[in-house]
C-alpha cells in the first residue's frame, strides 16, 4: 500500500474524477475522499472515518464490502491464468461457468450471454445487435430506438443518448439522430395532480402510440428501459406499465431491450426486474450486481428470437465482428461465480426484499407527514424520498435551492451516504443486501435528523 502524504494534491492536479465539477474540484473547492476499506455496509477512508453506505457505491457493491469467497475467487484466478481471450471459441471454466449460471437465473427464453465490462458498452453491444438483426431480416430502415425521459442507459455516444438525462447530451451534440424519447413512468411528478394511476399509464400508452405513428413503426428497432427507473428517480413503475407497453410494442414488432444493470441479479427482491413486472424481453442488460463490482463485467443476454437471427447473420455474412479484447475477462468471470453463489447461499434476495419492506415502512414512519416530503417510494432495496415545497398543489422547490444535495449532505456529516439523485430533489437509497434492521434503522433515524436540519 502507498501511504503518501500529498495524495489528496496529487488527486487534484492530475486525477480527471467522472462526474465530477471539474473546475470546482481543481480549485480545491470540492471535498474528495480517499476510500480505503470496507466492511459489509461500511467504508473507511484514510482519515478514519467509517460511514455506513446506503448506496452500495454506484449501486452495485449489491453483497456488501469485504466479501473474502470473491477476493479469493479473484486470487485464484489471477495466479491460474488472468487473461486469455474468448475470440473464436475461447473460453475459461470460469467465463463457461458464469453463463450456464446466468441462463439458469433467466427467464426460459433467454439464450445466449455476450459478456463486456460496464453496464454502458453491453448497451452499446446491444444496439449494434438490434441493428444487425433487423439488417439480416431485410429490414434496413428499422433502426431507431426509443428511450425514456429520465432513463438511464450510460454515457457513451449511443448510450448517453438513451439516457434521458438533459446532463449527459449537453455540450455533448447528444442525443444522436436514431434516438427518441417518450414519456416517463414516474406517476408521483408527471401526473396531472387528479389522474390515477390507470389514467396515467393510458397517457404513458398514448404517448408512445403517438411518436411511433409519427416516426412510423417500419423505422423503429427496440425500446429500451429499466424495469424501474433508476438515475432517473428510483422510480418504480404505476401497476399495469410493463404489459401495456409490451403491447403496443409487439403490436409494432419492435423489440424489447430491459435494462437491468441496476435490477438484475436482486436489487428488487427477486432475481431479475423482468420476471418482478412480467416483462418478456428480446434482450437483459446486466452489469453491477453481476459482481457486486468486484471486478468490472456486463452482460448482453440475448433471448432465443435474437438469437437464432445472429447465427442465421453469420450463416450469411461470416463471423459476427464484435467484440473486445477483455470480453469475458477470467477475472471478472471468476469474481461474477463467486458473487452468484454467495448471493444464493447467503439468501441475500430474500433479505432485499425483507429488509427493503421493513426499511420503507420505517421511511414512512418518521417521515410520511412531514410538509416537505412528497413522496416515499421504492421495491426490494431501492428507495427514494422525494422533496417538495408544498404537498397540497405538488409545488417543486426552486432546484438553486438544491434542497436534495443539502440533505444529502447533511447525512453525510451525519456518516451515511445516499446519493442526491439529478434531476429534481431527490435523496436515493440502494444499499447493499445485507443491510440489517438496525442498520436500516440508523439511516432512516440520521435522515430524519437530517431533513430537521435543512427544512425546518
Ligand atoms: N444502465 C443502467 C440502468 C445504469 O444504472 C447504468 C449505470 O448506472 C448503466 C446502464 C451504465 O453502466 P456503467 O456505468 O457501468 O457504464
Amino acid at each position: 500500500m502507498l501511504h503518501n502524504d500529498q495524495l489528496e494534491q496529487w488527486d487534484r492536479e492530475n486525477f480527471f474524477h467522472p462526474s465530477t465539477h471539474l473546475a470546482e474540484f481543481a480549485r480545491g473547492n470540492l471535498p474528495q475522499r480517499v476510500v480505503t476499506g470496507g466492511s459489509g455496509c461500511h467504508i473507511q477512508d484514510r482519515n478514519g472515518n467509517r460511514l455506513l453506505d446506503a448506496f452500495a457505491g454506484l449501486y452495485c457493491v449489491n453483497v456488501g464490502y469485504g466479501r473474502t469467497e470473491i477476493a479469493e475467487a479473484i486470487a485464484e484466478q489471477a495466479h491460474q491464468l488472468a487473461y486469455y481471450h474468448s475470440y473464436v471459441g475461447h473460453g475459461t471454466e470460469a467465463s463457461i461457468t458464469l453463463a450456464k449460471m446466468i441462463l439458469d437465473r433467466a427467464p426460459d427464453h433467454m439464450s445466449k450471454v455476450y459478456f463486456g465490462l460496464s453496464g454502458s458498452d453491453a448497451n452499446e453491444t446491444n444496439i449494434k445487435l438490434v441493428w444487425y438483426f433487423n439488417n439480416v431480416l431485410g429490414q434496413p430502415a428499422k433502426k431507431k430506438i426509443i428511450s425514456r425521459w429520465r432513463g438511464y442507459h450510460g454515457s457513451g455516444l449511443m448510450t448517453g443518448s438513451l439516457t434521458g438525462l438533459d446532463l449527459f447530451h449537453k455540450k455533448f451534440d447528444l442525443p444522436l439522430t436514431q434516438v427518441v424519447h417518450t414519456e416517463a413512468p414516474y406517476y408521483f411528478r408527471r401526473r396531472d395532480l387528479a389522474q390515477s394511476e390507470t389514467d396515467f399509464v393510458a397517457h404513458c400508452v398514448a404517448e408512445l402510440e403517438a411518436l411511433i405513428e409519427r416516426e412510423g413503426a417500419d423505422t423503429i428497432a427496440a425500446f429500451i428501459g429499466e424495469p424501474a427507473l433508476g438515475t432517473g428517480g428510483l422510480v418504480p413503475p404505476p401497476a399495469g406499465y410493463w404489459p401495456a407497453i409490451q403491447a403496443v410494442l409487439q403490436k409494432h414488432d419492435i423489440l424489447l431491450i430491459a435494462d437491468e444493470v441496476v435490477t438484475g441479479f436482486g436489487r428488487l427482491g427477486t432475481m431479475f426486474g423482468s420476471e418482478h413486472y412480467g416483462i418478456k424481453p428480446d434482450i437483459i442488460t446486466i452489469a453491477k450486481g453481476l459482481t457486486s463490482a468486484y471486478a468490472p463485467l456486463s452482460g448482453s443476454i440475448v433471448s432465443d428470437k435474437v438469437w437464432t437471427v445472429l447465427e442465421q447473420g453469420t450463416d450469411q455474412f461470416g463471423s459476427i465482428g464484435h467484440g473486445w479484447t477483455y470480453s469475458a475477462h477470467p477475472i471478472g468471470a471468476a469474481a461474477g461465480v463467486a458473487n452468484l453463489k454467495l448471493i444464493d447461499d447467503l439468501d441475500l434476495i430474500g433479505n432485499a426484499r425483507d429488509t427493503g419492506a421493513y426499511f420503507k415502512d420505517a421511511l414512512v414512519s418518521a417521515l410520511g407527514d412531514h410538509p416537505n416530503v412528497g413522496d416515499i417510494r421504492g421495491e426490494g432495496l431501492l428507495c427514494a424520498v422525494e422533496f417538495v415545497e408544498d404537498r397540497a398543489d405538488r409545488t417543486f422547490f426552486d432546484p438553486a435551492r438544491a434542497v436534495g444535495a443539502k440533505v444529502n449532505a447533511a447525512l453525510l456529516n451525519r456518516r451515511v451516504i445516499s446519493r442526491a439523485m439529478p434531476q429534481g430533489d431527490i435523496l436515493g437509497f440502494a444499499p447493499p443486501f445485507c443491510l440489517t434492521r438496525e442498520e436500516a434503522d440508523e439511516v432512516v433515524g440520521k435522515l430524519a435528523d437530517a431533513v430537521k436540519e435543512v427544512l425546518s
